[in-house]
């Protein structure tokens, strides 16, 4: 799809930073990831779409642009984004690629979460210096050589959702780890040069417990670790997920993203650490809000300038999308803005519903989309069907998928900690 600079000017408006009470500084590294989606992305996003092929090009641009460390503290060489910067640049991406979207944010958790939220959370002053040590090996990789982190946690049981402790075990041995298990749905699968496992630390004799998490930067080259499956997905196709399999693979103590407990710490106290998925299906909704009214008014890339705005119909379908499109942005900027450790009730209830609004709130923008601008806009020379099927994905991502944010919407609304009808 070509961009002209007049388009360029028209979309940015969407992003206002003064609608968002944006700093200077956030809106300079928003507006660097939109520039990026609109003039790259948007143009490559149906080829690795068709082809369910990894976006390797789009990472070595976001490499170059210094968005691979978007999360990285300054002092270590990134940009030192906060939460909310992260999340409003991630949907500017999501806009024009969901697939980089959504596998850029496994990466970049990979730094948010052993960077501002770890800092967050209790440590003792001898652990925080050995983190410190270790994260600042993980981020040099990223912003010197462009190393790629994914983030695979789902085995297909009840630990994903939380209810368990991580089937992946990793057994303490002298300096490290001995990892056996396996990952299912694992985005960036055979791309990613660290594998971000989330596991249960197990020494012998001692049972699973979701307080022993591990998270470890297992290296894609390790000895044991494989890729298997194939993929050949609805939607999302480029994030390659297939499966990973760890068979007695050693991983050194350096490995570790978090240190002991942190993770499980994180779960109890930084809830908002799993909305992160969310800003790549706002990008989608907006995007397919873009499309809608660019196509009715005869300006869409790719068709003729047939102008359709004059039906009445058109108009209020136009008119109903603004309206969710902004009911959705609104609940979604407010959770994002409210990111923190130790969230009140009322705050997590917020955040399950905005996540719960982007994940069907971008699909069913689609959907009107489709039978708004009508058939010849479904046609696969245009992006339309691809934000259709992308976002279809949304809610079925763990542990925040549509069905558990219902669940714990309604339970935690009804009940107390604690309180039960007996
Ligand atoms: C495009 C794409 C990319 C992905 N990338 C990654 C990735 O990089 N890393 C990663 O870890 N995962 C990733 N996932 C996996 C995703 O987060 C889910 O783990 C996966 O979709 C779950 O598969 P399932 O629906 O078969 O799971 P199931 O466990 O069979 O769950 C089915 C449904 O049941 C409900 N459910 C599940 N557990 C419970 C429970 N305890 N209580 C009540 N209801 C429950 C949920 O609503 C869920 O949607 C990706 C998925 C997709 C589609």
């Amino acid at each position: 799809m070509d961009i002209q600079d007049g388009d360029l000017v028209r979309l940015a408006r969407d992003g206002d930073p003064a609608a968002f009470r944006l700093n200077d500084e956030q809106a300079a590294i928003i507006a660097s990831a939109r520039e990026l989606g609109q003039r790259v992305f948007a143009g490559r996003a149906a080829a690795y779409d068709r082809d369910a092929k990894f976006p390797t090009e789009n990472y070595r641009d976001l490499h170059r642009s210094g968005l691979l460390g978007i999360a990285i503290p300054k002092k270590h060489g990134g940009l030192g984004a906060d939460y909310q910067t992260y999340a409003l640049a991630a949907a500017e991406i999501g806009r024009y690629c969901g697939a980089t979207a959504l596998t850029w944010n496994m990466h970049v958790c990979s730094t948010l979460w052993s960077g501002a939220l770890a800092d967050d959370l209790e440590m003792d002053a001898t652990t925080r210096a050995e983190h410190e040590r270790r994260r600042a090996v993980h981020y040099k990789r990223i912003v010197d050589d462009g190393a790629i982190y994914s983030q695979p946690f789902s085995e297909g049981g009840a630990a994903a959702a939380g209810g368990v402790a991580f089937g992946t075990e990793a057994k303490p041995v002298k300096g490290g780890w001995i990892v056996n298990g396996k990952k299912i749905f694992a985005s960036l699968s055979g791309h990613a040069d660290y594998y971000g496992v989330l596991c249960t630390e197990i020494a012998e004799g001692e049972k699973a417990s979701r307080r022993n998490t591990l998270y470890l930067a297992v290296p894609a080259k390790a000895d044991g670790v494989s890729v298997v499956g194939d993929w050949d997905p609805l939607g999302m196709r480029g994030t390659v997920s297939r499966t990973l399999l760890f068979k007695d693979v050693f991983v050194a103590e350096d490995a570790a993203l978090m240190p002991r407990g942190v993770y499980f710490q994180a779960a109890m106290r930084w809830p908002h650490m799993f909305l992160t998925l969310s800003p790549t299906y706002m990008g989608l909704a907006q995007a397919a809000y873009d499309f809608t009214v660019r196509y009715l008014r005869g300006e869409a890339p790719g068709t003729p300038p047939v102008k359709r705005r004059m039906y009445p119909t058109k108009q209020i379908a136009v008119a109903q999308m603004q309206i969710k499109l902004e009911q959705i942005k609104a609940i979604w900027f407010q959770a994002i803005t409210e990111a923190r450790a130790n969230p009140t009730k009322e705050q997590v209830l917020r955040a399950y519903a905005a996540q719960y609004s982007a994940m069907e709130g971008a699909n069913e923008l689609a959907t009107l989309a489709i039978r708004t601008c009508g058939g010849q806009a479904m046609l696969k020379s245009l992006p339309l069907e691809r934000i259709y099927r992308d976002s279809r994905c949304g809610s079925l991502m763990l542990p925040w998928t549509a069905e558990l944010c219902l669940d714990r919407i309604g339970r935690e609304a009804l009940y107390e900690t604690g309180e039960t009808d007996d």
